[in-house]
């Protein structure tokens, strides 16, 4: 199975032949057309199986597919439990998105907050953030959540353990609720359950 198979255009497929990845991973087989197909999604997937490009190639296909002016709002939210991880997912957008005109940009704690608002003004489609940093933003009125299209819940199962389960609670709160969801967790416990019951509707659930 060839990475075409799965209903990427051809800038995301130049981009993935160029960083050498010749076939898709077992999550991207099953994640990628689910999530292309409009559905929420339940994915128990580890680090190191691909789970990030399994989420990230599907979000760019369907932004291309259906431009929007330039990063007015924003068109997806990705929540990771660390800034390690935001940083990383990002980079990983960018490599993918090198051939799109789409933005993103990761969004942490840490760090100067008015140049993360400033940047926001701009505009960008794709936000990476850690929940505290995010819910800072918003209570800032920096961040419109009103056209968002996607939330992913990047290493759930990280994030409740971190104590972010209040905070991704107020995050879901301000985001509309015709969205698409899709969580992924290296383990699926009781707490994911109860988690996912709040965030996610009719999902479909795959492991791997
Ligand atoms: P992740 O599980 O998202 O942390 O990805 C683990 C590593 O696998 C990253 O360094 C990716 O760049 C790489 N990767 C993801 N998908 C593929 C693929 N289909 N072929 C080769 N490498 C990949």
């Amino acid at each position: 199975m060839s990475f075409s198979t799965l209903g990427l255009s051809d800038p995301i497929l130049t981009a993935l032949s160029d960083l050498g990845y010749s076939e898709p991973t077992d999550i991207q087989k099953k994640a990628i057309p689910a999530i292309l197909s409009g559905k929420d999604l339940i994915a128990a997937a580890q680090t190191g199986t691909g789970k990030t490009a399994s989420f990230v190639l599907p979000i760019l296909e369907m932004f291309n597919k259906d431009r929007k002016l330039r990063g007015k709002r924003i068109r997806a939210l990705i929540l990771t439990p660390t800034r390690e991880l935001a940083v990383q997912v990002e980079a990983s957008i960018s490599q993918y998105a090198k051939n799109l005109e789409l933005s993103s940009m990761a969004m942490y704690g840490g760090v100067d907050i008015d140049a993360q608002k400033q940047r926001l003004i701009w505009g960008v489609d794709i936000v990476v953030a850690t929940p505290g940093r995010l819910l800072d933003l918003a209570h800032q009125r920096a961040l419109h959540f009103d056209e968002l299209e996607v939330l992913v819940l990047d290493e759930a199962d990280r994030m409740l353990d971190m104590g972010f389960s209040d905070d991704i609670h107020k995050i879901i709160e301000r985001l509309p609720s015709d969205r698409q969801s899709l969580l992924f967790s290296a383990t699926i416990s009781k707490d994911i359950r109860y988690l996912a019951a709040r965030v996610i509707e009719d999902a479909v659930e795959i492991a791997i």
